[in-house]
């Protein structure tokens, strides 16, 4: 029998985050991690935002996420030796006289000020559409998932903290002193699963509302400056001659088959970006499904029949730009009963739609 502080089922970002935190304070764990249909993660594009949706509203925590994901990204980058966190600024491409009035409201409130930069008169970028006018945010960045995913698979990987299978909820085998799974025994366990919580019988009372979204890789041989560039979408080099630019929404076909509608609108979107026509090919075309919820807060906390069954998952369309700081809240929780952020702690659900009576457990049984 092996025994663990931890069984992490899942390995995106959320489940790396947090499993590196736990593995820094020495914790025994054990993540369980295989390519599900529709992961997130994998097909990401890592832009951390800190103004986001229409309203152009200050995107939730970022001031004390944001600062702190770049610090623990930074870190991250000198342990596993690897380069995939890059300080980005935003140009943001004004789409209509309303959208450009907005921008200058939002630079007049002092409590925007750190992220709202220069602001550009209309064509002053040769080859974009920016007849309206532009202007930068500041305090965002770009991390690459696949570099950062495969870096963080190595690592624990490298210290037999992962397999590469798939956890079958049902064997798991809950005792007053213990949580069994085959061979392990541990003391807690904590579901990442992404957008999959919905088919968790102990957490998919939780209000989820999943959303796929498409992604396109492009290759052009035009220039466009180092910023992300914004207009509705988002336009990104990542490497010469080669561009992505994403993302749909669709909360009705929850699967991982890119389709033919997204790539339509996505390459309608694209020319919106420039001036005059592009010359490019589709290099690949991916989908994913974020776990969003109906609050567009996290789902962090125990579960309400059973303190050892935890889950830290629901980071919606920001799981690059959130995870690292939560994670670190998680492990300050359940390590050392620090409270959780009451907006993301999943208590507050509990009342409403945890339907089981309590005690939910029989010895030895799974709900
Ligand atoms: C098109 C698109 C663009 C995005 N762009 C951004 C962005 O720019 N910035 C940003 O911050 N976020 C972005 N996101 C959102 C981000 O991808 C998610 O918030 C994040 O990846 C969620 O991570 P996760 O670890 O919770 O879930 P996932 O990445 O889905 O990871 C869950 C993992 O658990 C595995 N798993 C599930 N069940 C089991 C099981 N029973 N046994 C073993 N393994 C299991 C899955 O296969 C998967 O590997 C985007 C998402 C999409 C789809």
């Amino acid at each position: 029998m092996r025994e663990l502080d931890y069984i992490i089922v899942g390995g995106g970002i959320a489940g790396c985050c947090l499993a590196f935190q736990l593995a820094m304070r020495g914790r025994k764990l054990l993540m369980f991690d295989v390519h599900t249909e529709a992961a997130a993660s994998s097909v990401a594009a890592g832009v951390v935002n800190p103004i986001t949706g229409k309203r152009l509203a200050k995107s939730w925590r970022s001031d004390v996420a944001h600062e702190f994901a770049k610090r623990f990204y930074s870190a991250l980058e000198a342990e596993l030796r690897v380069s995939f966190y890059h300080p980005r600024k935003i140009l943001q491409l004004y789409k209509s006289g309303e959208e450009r009035e907005l921008w200058e409201s939002r630079s007049r409130d002092s409590s925007y000020a750190p992220m709202i930069g220069e602001s550009f008169e209309p064509n002053t970028f040769c080859g974009l559409n920016d007849a309206l006018g532009s202007r930068i945010i500041e305090r965002s960045a770009w991390v690459e998932p696949p570099v950062l995913m495969s870096a963080f698979s190595s690592y624990f990987l490298g210290r037999g903290m992962l397999v590469r299978e798939f956890f079958d909820v049902s064997k798991l085998r809950i005792t007053e002193s213990s949580l069994r799974y085959g061979e392990l025994n541990s003391k807690r366990i904590v579901f990442c699963e992404g957008w999959r919580a919905v088919y968790n019988p102990y957490f998919s009372w939780l209000p989820y509302r999943p959303a796929k979204g498409e992604i396109l890789t492009i290759e052009g041989s035009f220039e466009l400056p180092e910023h992300i560039i914004h207009r509705g979408n988002w336009l990104m080099k990542c490497s010469k001659n080669l561009f992505r630019t994403g993302s749909t929404w669709d909360r009705e076909r929850l699967d991982g088959s890119p389709t033919e509608s997204a790539r339509e609108a996505l390459l309608a979107s694209l020319s919106n970006f420039f001036d005059c026509r592009r010359e490019f090919s589709v290099r690949s075309h991916e989908a994913g499904v974020r776990p969003c919820t109906a609050t567009t807060r996290p789902h962090l906390g125990a579960h309400p029949a059973d303190a050892r069954i935890l889950s830290f998952n629901g980071f919606g369309s920001k799981g690059f730009a959130l995870s690292p700081y939560f994670a670190r809240a998680f492990v300050w929780h359940i390590e050392d009963s620090k409270a959780l952020d009451a907006e993301a702690d999943l208590n507050r659900h509990t009342k409403k739609f945890y339907r089981q009576k309590l005690p939910a457990f029989k010895d030895g049984m799974a709900l």
